[in-house]
């Protein structure tokens, strides 16, 4: 729903004509709707593992006398803690990035770095459900910006590609460059994304399915991540998917001028 808010000021001007000043507070209630909504969705996200915490710690105590209860009710209070840590590492990591423009505080970023790095990092997810994780490709050229930003945002989407995928299938990384612009896809065989839903998932705290998405360690902020990082960077993430055959995103950020080889100083001299 869309409303607008003006402030109305009004002052006298002679004695025959009042000023009327019309002041546009539309954004500004927006900005401020959408603070309050993330801190009610903050908050609400938190209080399940806090409240599964306490809860756990209690139990443990009761069963002091029960070694093999203690360490189940252990283990699950560790995984509600390994929970609570990842939520709030990415609630810190979405302020971070949020409205910030990082061009202007970038460098030059090779991409092809950023993305072996991120896909090091899903190695071993990948390997426990048998999925094939390859990248193909190489960008002759650099890309301004921050580079631990672009590896979380690319660590964020090949995560979710091997998370949303069943055993025995292929998590491809493809690199191409095309009239300025790097392209990276990242494809996966999992279970899609309904049309109704594209859109949403960059949302912060949406999922699919929120209990899927929780037991896989998800948080529900990871695309918007990705989408402030990108968008940041002048670059845009699209995504096409059919339930059931697999998802493709796909990142076009724009290039610096120069190719690899005249920044390192082997390119011939104009
Ligand atoms: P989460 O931590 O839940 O994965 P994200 O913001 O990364 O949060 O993603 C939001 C939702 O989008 C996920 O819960 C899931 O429903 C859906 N999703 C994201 N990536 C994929 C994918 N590659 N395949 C299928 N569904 C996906």
């Amino acid at each position: 729903e869309t409303s607008m808010v003006v402030h109305l000021r009004v002052a006298p001007l002679g004695d025959e004509y009042i000023l009327v000043l019309a002041d546009d507070r539309t954004e500004v209630s927006r900005t401020e709707a959408v603070r309050n909504d993330f801190v009610a969705n903050v908050s609400h996200e938190l209080k399940t593992p806090v409240g599964a915490i306490s809860l756990l710690a209690e139990t443990i105590e009761d069963a002091a006398d029960d070694p093999e209860a203690v360490s189940r009710f252990s283990q699950r209070l560790h995984k509600e803690s390994n929970r609570l840590a990842a939520l709030v590492q990415d609630i810190i990591e979405l302020s971070r990035v949020q409205g910030k423009n990082v061009v202007h505080a970038g460098r030059p970023v090779d991409l092809n770095h950023v993305i072996a790095e991120a896909v090091d990092r899903s190695r071993l997810p990948a390997e426990a459900k048998n999925i094939d994780l390859k990248v193909g490709g190489r960008l002759p050229r650099r890309v301004h910006g921050d580079h631990d930003q672009l590896t979380m945002a690319f660590r964020n989407l090949i995560d979710n590609a091997v998370r949303y995928s069943p055993e025995n299938t292929r998590v491809g990384v493809g690199l191409s460059s095309r009239d300025g612009i790097a392209q990276v896809t990242i494809t996966d065989q999992g279970i899609g994304i309904a049309p109704e839903n594209q859109e949403r998932i960059f949302e912060r705290f949406y999922r699919v399915d929120a209990a899927r998405s929780r037991q896989t360690g998800g948080t529900g902020l990871g695309l918007s991540i990705v989408k402030h990082v990108i968008t940041n960077h002048g670059g845009e993430v699209a995504l096409w998917s059919q339930p059931g055959r697999g998802s493709t995103f796909t990142v076009r950020l724009p290039e610096l001028e120069e190719g690899l080889d005249d920044l390192t100083g082997l390119s011939s001299a104009e």
